[in-house]
């Protein structure tokens, strides 16, 4: 059986982390689809033309070391900005959400374009300094030399990016849940959504 939870939201406002905890409570699939356009992003900033790279995108090319860098995630949001990189996209995501047995996707777009019909829709998010400083924290862990006032900027202008392109911009879909996750831990968001996705399922066997 199909059963598809759409997660979207802003860089930094804890989709992975509640995604994959989901996934992993529900035992559903889980795609990030950001994973795909960082990809992308990659292979562009390799000097690859990004409609062609998001054409003959494979599996193995999500495995690659180096993804999650801020220049990464900054040409990711660039590539993200062309039709022809999404609709290149589409398809394999629309299979994954639909495949048996339950799946978590994690993204932008989830809940209003790739997966309009998806059974629970959660738009996860928090204030742009929050989410600035939990990037900055996991870029200074990781070992890169940075500044906070830096990370912040990146951030509004990859929000701003990501929520004002013309096609498939970041919204939240009409019927999504809302998670502020400003001033909860990992634990409280987690069960936030876990029981957001319960009482939409709840809701659906009711309706
Ligand atoms: O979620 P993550 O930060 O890895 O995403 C990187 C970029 O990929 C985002 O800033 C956004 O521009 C793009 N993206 C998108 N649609 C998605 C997932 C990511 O446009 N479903």
């Amino acid at each position: 059986m199909a059963f598809t939870i759409a997660i979207d939201g802003p860089a930094a406002a804890g989709k992975g982390t509640i995604s994959r905890a989901v996934a992993a409570h529900f035992g559903f699939a889980h795609l990030d689809t950001g994973l795909l356009y960082r990809a992308v992003g990659r292979k562009m900033l390799d000097g690859v033309e990004p409609i062609l790279a998001a054409q003959q995108l494979r599996p193995e090319d999500l495995g690659v070391d180096g993804l999650r860098t801020a220049a990464v995630g900054q040409a990711a949001s660039r590539v993200a900005v062309l039709p022809e990189v999404r609709a290149a996209l589409l398809d394999f995501q629309r299979a994954f959400a639909r495949r048996d047995g339950g799946a978590v996707l994690d993204g932008r777009d989830i809940g209003t374009v790739i997966c309009p019909e998806a059974e629970a829709k959660l738009f996860v998010t928090a204030s742009a300094e929050v989410r600035a400083r939990r990037r900055y924290e996991e870029l200074l862990a990781g070992g890169a030399v940075t500044d906070f006032e830096t990370v912040l900027a990146e951030t509004r202008e990859r929000d701003h990016r990501d929520a004002t392109r013309a096609d498939a911009p970041l919204k939240p879909a009409a019927d999504a849940l809302m998670i502020d996750t400003s001033e909860l831990d990992v634990e409280a968001a987690v069960a936030a959504a876990i029981s957001a996705v319960e009482a939409r399922s709840l809701e659906r066997l009711k309706g």
